[in-house]
């Protein structure tokens, strides 16, 4: 696979700096029941990586002693890790909102019958992949028979309450296929909701439209097809500035298998370390006691895939997500 690092690090990026952190977005681990394509984590079935119970426990001392408000878990498929339950029922404890990264077909793998349930009684806010509603443009994406297989696991959820009680938010996810703007996040929900509901009687909260990272399999792809300075380019040219502000680096922090910080998921994907004290790489157990409030946001080229004309974050477009 092509490292696109040496080839973002020469794109400069305008300065951000940290806000507030009121976010833990925690990498439990490569492993996943799939293999996507577009997957900016590599993860898959063979993937040994996976967070130990000593690292999940620095991960809920944080959560208590920073007055964490969002605990977000993902992978690979988080809830293979043997300490994802712990760390969902304890967050909760400690009050803490806590977000499943969930690829849906977890949830018909053996051993996972009762994830759903799970889910549902911790009140865990799902955040499902479904890159689109139609069956090709799916399984091309994310491999044979996973569009049926997640409609089942959306239906299940529905039936458990998600998407209907408050308590209970079920949001979809979706990126487009290849090296293009992703579509308006209002108009293309709308659509979600329209055909799912009508072919499936699927209900969500909300659809969080991303754009395609240039880093990892995707990156690396762009690169082998002489696509990747055109896809930068196009992500260049539709920066807006007011975005900058929204970006979800902000008042986040996110944190490896092994308990290492970075500003975000990508630039973990990327190996870019959080900055903080001189030291070559921060350990979640060293900030403990830190305020990093201010400091300064590792960027480089892949950042425009944030602030490209709606903007994406973790949480969705920018300026639709603030409305
Ligand atoms: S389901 Fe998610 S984590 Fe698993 S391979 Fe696909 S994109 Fe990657
Ligand atoms: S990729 Fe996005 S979230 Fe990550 S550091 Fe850049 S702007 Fe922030």
């Amino acid at each position: 696979m092509r490292d696109t690092l040496p080839l973002l690090d020469k794109i400069p990026f305008p300065a951000i700096r940290r806000a507030k952190l009121d976010t833990l977005q925690i990498n439990v681990g490569y492993r996943c029941n799939q293999s996507c394509f577009h997957c900016h984590v590599n993860a898959g079935p063979t993937r040994p990586e996976e967070m130990t119970g000593d690292i999940a426990d620095a991960v809920l001392d944080f959560v208590k002693q920073r007055k964490i408000a969002t605990l977000d878990i993902t992978g690979g498929a988080p809830e293979l890790n043997a300490h994802f339950r712990r760390l969902v029922i304890t967050a909760r404890k400690l009050g803490a909102k806590v977000m499943d990264r969930c690829n849906l077909t977890i949830l018909e793998q053996p051993g996972q019958e009762d994830l759903a349930e799970f889910l549902s009684e911790n009140q865990v806010e799902v955040v499902a992949s479904m890159p689109c509603y139609l069956q090709d443009n799916v399984e091309r994406q994310r491999g044979k028979g996973v569009l049926d297989a997640s409609v089942r696991s959306l239906q299940r959820l529905n039936a458990l309450g998600y998407g209907r009680d408050p308590q209970l938010t079920l949001n979809l996810v979706y990126n487009p296929q290849g090296p293009a703007l992703p579509p308006a996040q209002v108009a293309l929900e709308a659509d979600y909701k329209r055909v799912l509901g009508q072919r499936y009687g699927i209900v969500f909260n909300k659809l969080y439209v991303l754009a395609n990272m240039p880093i990892q399999r995707f990156g690396s792809m762009l690169v082998s097809k002489g696509e990747f300075d055109g896809y930068l380019g196009l992500l260049q040219d539709a920066h807006l500035g007011a975005n900058l502000d929204g970006v979800m680096c902000r008042n986040l922090i996110s944190v490896d298998w092994k308990g290492f910080v970075y500003d975000c998921d990508f630039n973990q994907m990327l190996d870019l370390p959080l900055m903080h004290g001189g030291r070559e790489r921060v350990h979640l157990s060293d900030l403990l006691d830190e305020n990093i409030e201010g400091s300064d946001i590792r960027v480089a080229g892949h950042c425009y895939g944030c602030t490209a004309g709606q903007g994406s974050s973790c949480g969705g477009a920018l300026k639709e997500a603030a409305e």
